[in-house]
């Protein structure tokens, strides 16, 4: 999110400090699955139509990250194909295909939800997963998390406006300064609080002492194990998704696996036998991966927001400082647009964004402006 928002001020010329803890992408966002997956095309809300349009917009936007540091996003509109294993899910999913008819449109293209008898391609997914039958979506697609998030730091790289400084953990906030672990002050105009997992205790000891104490924590930390597979497929299969279980093929014969959601854990960062539990179902349902061998484990945090959406704009007392974070586990299909509003927060602009993004609405969720 932050490194979003880091190449978009270095393209308005806004002078920034790119400041990480560890380094940029050290977080969740090093991680190994990025499927791109759009909600159900059903009761086309506010909130559908953002994701449904950053989805869209994320195609330019990956073309010209690419055209500007010559290097690969591993970014592919894939499609999914979701097996159905019980008969009741059968009409629901041709239901769902007339509200993707009517609401999956961009301009002159169309994206489908559409209702198979059989698996279109029994080595990829498992004829029998789906006795239903199987949807395959058109819009879903996939990036590659590192690859992506390297393209973004090379956008950056030797930039005349944005500085980076790596090792450098904020751990308070005052009204125009950013207190450091080591005590220094750093001075701000604006600043974007884009600290994955990090952010809701940052943002939630701002207002100083006349604040409202809040009745619930701002955000909470949940959990995923992936695991990386090499495999001989072809790059270009739709990812699968069922029950939880994502199986996303990506570029150099890598397949990744994921993810376990856990909202209780001691250690934020190891694997357990949890994973092996997901990586013996994804060769269950994909031939292909019977004999793949497992080249990674790797486990992070997301950064859930209290009202669950992304949580993004400025804070209500202090206009200065910008939440973007609590993406959850849609942030890479939403993190450039995302990025954009807080960044037209800066200059005081209204956010194009549902109201339930908003820093203000998770605050009021969160009991402080009850
Ligand atoms: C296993 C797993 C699978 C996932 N799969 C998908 C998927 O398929 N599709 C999808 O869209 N999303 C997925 N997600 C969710 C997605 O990865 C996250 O929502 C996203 O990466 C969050 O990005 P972020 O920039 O908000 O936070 P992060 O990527 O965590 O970045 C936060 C950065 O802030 C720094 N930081 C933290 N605290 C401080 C501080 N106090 N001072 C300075 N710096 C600080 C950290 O070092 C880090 O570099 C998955 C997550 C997991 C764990």
């Amino acid at each position: 999110m932050g490194l979003w928002a880091a190449v978009k001020a270095e393209r308005q010329g806004i002078r920034t400090l790119l400041l990480d803890a560890v380094r940029p992408a050290s977080g969740a966002s090093g991680g190994l699955l990025g499927a791109l997956m759009p909600h159900m095309p059903d009761r086309f809300g506010e909130k559908k139509k953002f994701q449904f349009d950053a989805l869209i917009t994320l195609e330019d936007e990956v073309r010209r990250l690419e055209a500007e540091t010559g290097l690969s996003c591993g970014y592919r509109r894939c499609g999914r194909i979701i097996p159905l294993p019980k008969p009741h899910l059968r009409p629901i999913a041709a239901r769902h295909g007339l509200d993707a008819a009517e609401h999956w449109r961009a301009g002159d293209r169309h994206f489908a939800w559409r209702l198979l008898d059989a698996s279109p391609d029994a080595g990829w997914v498992q004829p029998q997963a789906g006795p239903a039958g199987f949807v395959h979506d058109t819009l879903a697609a996939r990036v590659s998390p590192r690859a992506l998030t390297a393209a973004l730091l090379a956008a950056i790289h030797g930039s005349h406006y944005v500085q980076r400084v790596d090792g450098q953990r904020v751990v308070s906030l005052e009204r125009d300064a950013a207190v450091l672990q080591t005590g220094e002050r750093i001075g701000f105009g604006h600043i974007i609080i884009a600290a994955g997992t990090g952010s809701f205790a940052l943002l939630e000891r701002l207002g100083g002492a006349g604040a409202v104490p809040l009745v619930r924590p701002l955000g909470s930390a949940v959990k995923g194990q992936a695991a990386l597979l090499k495999a001989d497929v072809d790059p270009g299969r739709p990812v699968i998704f069922l029950n939880g279980l994502y199986v996303v093929a990506h570029e150099g014969g890598h397949v990744a696996i994921g993810s376990t959601s856990e909202d209780r854990f001691e250690d934020g960062v190891s694997t357990d036998e949890q994973l092996e539990g997901l990586i013996a179902r994804a060769r269950e349902l994909s031939p292909d991966l019977q004999v793949a061998s497992v080249v990674e484990r790797w486990a992070g945090l997301r950064p859930k927001a209290v009202d669950r959406d992304p949580m993004v704009g400025p804070h209500p007392d202090c206009a200065q400082v910008i939440a973007l974070t609590g993406g959850f586990k849609v942030s890479f299909g939403l993190a450039h647009r995302l990025a954009d509003a807080a960044l037209a927060a800066l200059s005081g602009q209204p956010a194009d964004m549902p109201r339930s993004f908003t820093l203000s609405h998770h605050l009021e969720v969160a009991g402080m402006r009850a």
